[in-house]
């Protein structure tokens, strides 16, 4: 997947937004919450296949859909979930997926923060938005500690 978005690279913060690209390549042909989703329809399967009498059709993904290499590329290319998150990842220096710093900054940037459901490293339980509140309550803080500093930025 690919997306533009607005760059806000100066000190000042006022320079026009360029627009910077960026490329996810989470969803690559290894990458475990792939595996672990089609290993799941296959756990599925052993299930109803205990009860194929009362299970007219398999819709999704459908009986021609098999073997783990067909049922990964199903999942990469169907599955979605309404609790996005964990995009824009905060993490250490170093690690080359933490696209955001303790601070909610987003690396190699300045004046540009995130604050939203992508920040999670990993997802945080099933119903994400509690954790979502409290990430803007945390960045508020954050935010609001460094206008209040002398180098603010
Ligand atoms: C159908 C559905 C049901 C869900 N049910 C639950 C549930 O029961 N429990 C649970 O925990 N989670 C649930 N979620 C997930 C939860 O709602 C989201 O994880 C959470 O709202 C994400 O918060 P967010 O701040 O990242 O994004 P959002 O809540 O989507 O906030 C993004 C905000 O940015 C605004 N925006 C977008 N573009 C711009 C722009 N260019 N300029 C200005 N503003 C902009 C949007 O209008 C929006 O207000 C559900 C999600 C969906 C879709």
């Amino acid at each position: 997947m690919r997306w533009n978005m607005p760059r806000a690279s100066t000190a000042s913060g006022r320079r026009a937004p360029s627009l910077v690209s960026v490329t996810l390549t989470l969803m690559n042909a290894r990458a475990p919450e792939v595996a672990s989703v089609a290993a799941g329809v296959e756990f599925v399967r052993t299930l109803t296949d205990q009860c194929k009498d009362a299970i007219k059709v398999e819709e999704h993904p459908g009986p021609q859909v098999q073997g783990r290499a067909a049922l990964e590329q199903f999942v990469k290319d169907r599955c979605w979930g309404h609790h996005a998150s964990c995009t824009c990842p905060i993490g250490r220096d170093g690690d080359r997926m933490a696209v955001l710093d303790g601070q909610f900054r987003v690396r190699g940037t300045k004046g540009l923060r995130v604050a939203d459901a992508s920040v999670f490293p990993r997802i945080p339980g099933f119903f994400i938005v509690t954790s979502v509140y409290m990430i803007g309550e945390k960045a508020a803080e954050v935010i609001h500690a460094d206008t209040l500093a002398p180098d603010a930025r």
